[in-house]
């Protein structure tokens, strides 16, 4: 891969992005203009599978994980169709999805059973979103089907720079989902909380909580990013972008800049996602 002074970076394992925002082709073209509006930031691709590919393949990128969110429930069904079958036809080139899934579906436990059938590795929520808290009563036979399906629950983690605080997704609310469900398979965005770094560092370093690393480098300082990965531990940090919302390339080079050793690396950028999802060549 090519780094940004024009010198090439070798790395002797694979690279595999666990957050990216992928849309269908016709929604791509009237979603992603949108979203840089209100994001106010320029995307790194257009929002296709296509332009994902060609990207990530001039970072040296070899796999993205699509994060899929449903703003509304009548949406679920129809996404996790076409990210199913997307997936199917995509995979060899490195496309990869979790389902979508929303609190206030009709039938909770006949989606996730549809999202099992499909081969999903778990589902994305976002309760800023979606409006729901991580530990609403609403929400606790989700997380104990999820637990049992050994379905992984990727969440939004923090502030989210569209909607104003405060926020529902911070960091103490999910080491609490992950006491109250030790068995639930948890990913928490954003080294655990966007703009809430000191209370993810307090509150979830240690913890069986997974982190990505998605939206931090160029977002808050190296050295916090470089100590909560030693103490939370490489097994459970995962290498993301928010592809297109910041570049992949960019953010790459920038975690390979921090002093970790190969295995740390490799962990980090391969080997967790790959185990934790499935993700395989
Ligand atoms: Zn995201």
């Amino acid at each position: 891969m090519l780094g940004m002074d024009g010198k090439t970076i070798q790395l002797d394992f694979p690279v595999i992005d666990a957050h990216v925002h992928l849309y269908p082709d016709f929604l791509a073209k009237r979603v992603t203009p949108d979203l840089a509006g209100r994001f106010g930031n320029t995307p790194s691709f257009d929002g296709t599978m296509d332009g994902c590919v060609a990207r990530h393949a001039t970072c040296g990128i070899w796999a993205s994980l699509n994060l899929p969110v449903a703003t509304k429930p009548e949406s679920v069904f129809r996404t996790n169709r076409f990210w199913h079958e997307a997936v199917d036809l995509r995979a060899k080139d490195g496309i990869r999805s979790l389902a979508s899934f929303h609190p206030r579906l009709d039938d909770p436990q006949a989606e996730l059973a549809h999202i099992v059938q499909c081969g999903f590795a778990g589902i994305k929520l976002h309760p800023e979103y979606q409006q729901f808290g991580f530990n609403d009563s609403s929400m606790d036979d989700v997380w104990a089907a999820l637990s049992d399906l050994g379905l992984v629950a990727y969440l939004h983690a923090g502030g989210e720079r569209v909607f104003p605080g405060p926020y529902r997704s911070n960091p103490s609310e999910i080491a609490r989902l992950q006491r109250r469900f030790p068995r639930l398979k948890i990913v928490a965005a954003h080294l655990g909380g966007f703009g809430m770094w000191d209370q993810a560092e307090a509150v979830l370093t240690g913890t069986d909580v997974y982190l990505d690393l998605s939206h931090t480098f160029f977002w808050m300082p190296k050295e916090q990013i470089f100590r909560m990965i030693r103490k939370h531990g490489a097994g459970r940090i995962l290498f993301g972008s928010d592809a297109p919302w910041q570049d992949a390339g960019k953010v790459l080079e920038e975690f390979l800049s921090l002093p970790l050793g190969r295995d740390e690396q490799s962990a980090i950028c391969y080997g967790n996602a790959a185990k934790l999802f499935g993700i395989v060549p």
